[in-house]
């Protein structure tokens, strides 16, 4: 059986951690590099982005998921994780960094504040209607030629569509939160990714 980790540090990990149980994968909680040694596909889960970059950086895992991105460890950022695994990182603090393994820029915090949170279906390729959440979520405002499209969402702020769902190579990033709803299916492409 494939054991997948989810990234423990801050953010909603519970729900990420129920959601994968139920599917029957064995979940680690990653706190420690050898628990990340131990995985063979990693959840970032949502949260506050500046938070779990600081406690990556003090808890060793930085530089060791930086060099496991890099050897393709799949990966699935959503929200928070989308922002970290994202190249460019707008509206974010001056000191901020992203692992870039993502040719993706986005936006903090892009659909609005806390209060504008908001839940729509998507059209996920392959898939069809997905539920979607959507909590102070970063915008996708560009993205390179590597990156495949899964779903896209007008909000109807007239800034047209952007994409929500997608992938480059074995990284995976929803700008929304599939845990918080009952559709595991998500989660279930990227077990089947592993
Ligand atoms: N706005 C948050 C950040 O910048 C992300 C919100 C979320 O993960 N729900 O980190």
């Amino acid at each position: 059986m494939k054991r997948v980790g989810v990234l423990s540090l801050q953010g909603d990990v519970g729900e990420h951690v129920s959601m994968l149980e139920a599917l029957g994968s064995e979940v680690v909680k990653v706190r420690t590099v050898e628990q990340l040694n131990s995985v063979d596909g990693l959840v970032l889960p949502g949260g506050e982005s500046t938070t779990i970059a600081h406690l990556l950086g003090t808890s060793g895992l930085k530089d060791v998921l930086g060099a496991k991105l890099e050897q393709g460890l799949p990966v699935f950022g959503t929200c928070a994780g989308l922002i970290l695994l994202s190249t460019v990182v707008l509206d974010g603090r001056s000191d901020q960094w992203s692992y870039g393994a993502l040719s993706l820029s986005v936006r903090r915090n892009g659909y609005g504040r806390q209060i504008a949170s908001f839940e729509s279906t998507l059209d996920v390729k392959g898939l069809g209607g997905v539920p979607g959440v959507f909590i102070r979520a970063p915008r996708i405002e560009s993205y390179g030629d590597d990156v495949e499209v899964l779903a896209t969402l007008d909000h109807g702020d007239g800034t047209g569509e952007h994409p929500v769902f997608v992938r480059q190579d074995r990284v995976w990033g929803a700008s929304f939160h599939p845990e918080l709803t009952g559709d595991a299916r998500l989660h279930e492409l990227f077990l089947n990714s592993l």
